[in-house]
């Protein structure tokens, strides 16, 4: 058993950042899953392409997760897949150190926030579980469905109808 605690998102990105505009690498992570406090995402695999630009690494990769959901029509709970694209970009520990030397500007709090996430941290790695994060959470359906054609349930036996046919008449 894995410890639930560990971070599988959190990768060395140390070459990127010693190396040359241009240089790339490729990750792959394979059947991990992610605890969030409203959602459990399991069996994640994801590619990623990793991007060294002038001050920053560019994430480019696709996700895929199952999460379970219940039927918004029949209330079956049931296991769905989600998939998603994503491209981000980081911003390297060093660039940020060089940028407040030339005192460029005072940071705000959402600032630093929002830096945070978008930043490697100084020993070069980067922490891939909030991107995860928001772009399956952007794939979770409000309304889902256990299928496309769900009968749902009747209003007035409570019978699910994928099931069983019921005589009620409702008009
Ligand atoms: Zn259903
Ligand atoms: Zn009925």
């Amino acid at each position: 058993m894995k410890n639930k605690n560990e971070n599988f998102f959190y990768l060395n990105l140390s070459s990127l950042v010693t190396g040359e505009v241009g240089d790339t690498k490729k990750e792959i992570i394979k059947e991990e899953n992610l605890f969030t406090p409203n959602e459990i995402f399991n069996n994640i695999i994801a590619d990623i392409n990793f991007i060294r630009a002038t001050n920053t690494i560019i994430a480019i990769g696709k996700i895929c997760a199952k999460i379970k959901i219940i039927c918004s029509r029949c209330n079956t709970e049931m296991t769905q897949t989600i998939k998603s694209n994503f491209e981000e970009e980081y911003f390297l520990y060093n660039n940020d150190i060089l940028g407040s030397h030339r005192g460029k500007k005072n940071f705000q709090p959402e600032d630093f926030i929002d830096r945070e996430k978008n930043h490697l941290d100084k020993r070069n790695f980067l922490d891939l579980s909030f991107i995860f994060i928001n772009s399956l959470y952007s794939e979770i359906s409000i309304a889902p469905r256990c299928t496309e054609d769900c009968k749902g349930i009747c209003i007035n036996c409570l019978k699910n109808l994928n099931y069983e046919k019921c005589l009620c008449k409702i008009s």
